[in-house]
């Protein structure tokens, strides 16, 4: 086990431990962090589906529960299954019966049967074309790269959100703009084939992913261990990732950051940001080149190849947002690019060397600090929209000339000279964030949970 008292900002030793966190059993990871809560209520984001629906998730709970201590204590026996995955199908087969629609229904007995006898392309098809109001889903499901590289018993539920799904339709309407744009940053530069994406209000969690810290969106199936699929839908958090932004990204971008706007997320004009911001980065996952491979790059240096990848659907993702669909949505470039800067310190300040995502925010305001786009002020960073635009779009020229074109050399040197091994350009800021603890939400779920249910062991 790691030492209890080290730094979550010691860049090297916290690389070291990497992924080597299977024992780790505590609530809170890293070991080190003493976390501030951010209480997030899921019963009002709950469907009413009757008496009968608590108690049924309270029986899936305690299942997933049984499950993640046996994969502690006993390992996984076959990937993508569970000990007993009997017990968890029966519980959601219980669940399903509950559930509005025939839609929803449907999805859920056809991932409870995945759940049973694994997965098959017949039920992945399926499950593709099914548009579901209230999804149910179990699994040996991803956690935090850095922390283990298995999926974890998880189980969640969450319903759509109809504002925030609105919200993707109308961007998606302008989605044949987003070609050009990419070409005239990159002659090559193109657009892959998009997963489905659903923004949804999670309702309940259980098992890993009610540990901290949380995530905003799972992608299915891959976190599930299913590569390769070509049915693919990411699920994402709007109540989860909305806590984060207003507890967590809001006070620190009030404190670090002096722009042309502040950061205001209550207020109307940010309400769709952040969901067309993690859209925007799904789909910079998918913005490549003809000879775009991460083969080399995974060889030399794997961390540093997960980390620029997170970079790169970063910053194609946020100039998709800024640069053509925020104005054709109504939206002003400063308040994405407020909400863009503001989430980068969030993620540096969950640590560095644990999560490849945070140490590519930590690079993205490192490369914008050295090539002038923000003007660092001790801790504080000062910037004007159409300069970050213009540093962001230089660091995605770099990106395509060095990642996306396959150069490991070059890349593995972007990550060197401007990642957190680069202590020195972000020194003040990250002695600041090393001050306050890290920020994470807990979930309140007195409604999925009875008095005999062993979930009441973990509270
Ligand atoms: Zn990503």
């Amino acid at each position: 086990m790691p030492d209890r008292l080290s730094d979550r900002f010691d860049y090297a030793a916290n690389l070291a431990q990497a992924g080597r966190y299977r024992q780790h059993r505590a609530a809170f990871w890293p070991p080190t962090t003493t976390y501030d809560l951010i209480p997030v209520e899921l019963a009002r984001h709950a469907p009413d589906l009757g008496p009968e629906f608590p108690a049924a998730l309270a029986q899936l709970r305690a299942a997933i529960e049984a499950e993640w201590d046996h994969a502690k204590n006993q390992g996984i026996a076959q990937r993508r299954r569970f000990a007993v995955p009997n017990a968890v199908a029966t519980a959601m087969r219980r669940l399903a019966g509950h559930l509005p629609t025939e839609t929803d229904r449907r999805a859920a007995l056809l991932r409870a049967e995945a759940v049973e006898h694994g997965y098959e392309d017949r039920i992945l098809k399926e499950l593709a074309g099914l548009e579901e109001e209230v999804t149910l889903v179990a699994g040996q499901i991803s956690t935090w790269y850095g922390k283990d590289l298995r999926g974890l018993p998880t189980a969640f539920a969450c319903r759509r959100d109809e504002d925030r799904q609105a919200d993707v339709a109308r961007a998606l309407e302008f989605l044949p703009e987003v070609a050009p744009y990419l070409s005239r940053l990159h002659a090559d530069l193109t657009l892959g084939d998009l997963p489905a994406f659903g923004a949804s209000e999670l309702f309940f969690m259980a098992g890993e992913g009610d540990l901290h810290p949380k995530h905003v969106a799972y992608f299915l199936p891959e976190d599930e261990g299913v590569k390769y699929s070509p049915f693919k839908k990411t699920y994402y958090f709007t109540n989860t990732h909305a806590a984060l932004v207003r507890g967590a990204s809001g006070p620190l971008a009030d404190e670090f950051l002096a722009l042309d706007v502040a950061f205001e997320p209550e207020a109307e004009r940010f309400a769709s940001i952040p969901t067309l911001g993690v859209l925007s980065h799904e789909f910079g996952h998918f913005v490549q080149r003809p000879a775009t491979s991460f083969k080399d790059l995974n060889a030399e240096d794997r961390w540093a190849s997960v980390v620029l990848q997170e970079v790169a659907a970063d910053v194609f993702g946020i100039l998709i947002l800024a640069e053509v669909w925020a104005g054709r949505l109504g939206l002003a470039s400063a308040d994405v690019i407020a909400y863009y800067l503001a989430e980068c310190l969030r993620y540096v300040s969950r640590g560095l060397g644990h999560f490849p995502d945070s140490d590519g925010m930590y690079l993205q305001l490192s490369y914008l600090v050295q090539v002038g786009a923000l003007e660092p002020a001790g801790a504080r960073l000062a910037g004007e929209t159409s300069v970050v635009v213009a540093g962001l779009r230089s660091l995605a020229r770099v990106l395509a000339d060095f990642l996306l074109a396959g150069n490991a050399g070059p890349a593995a040197k972007l990550y060197r000279d401007h990642g957190p091994a680069n202590a020195e350009v972000l020194a003040p800021l990250v002695a600041e964030l090393r001050a306050r603890p890290a920020r994470s939400v807990e979930y309140g779920q007195p409604h999925t949970t009875s008095a005999t249910s062993a979930g009441e062991s973990r509270q």
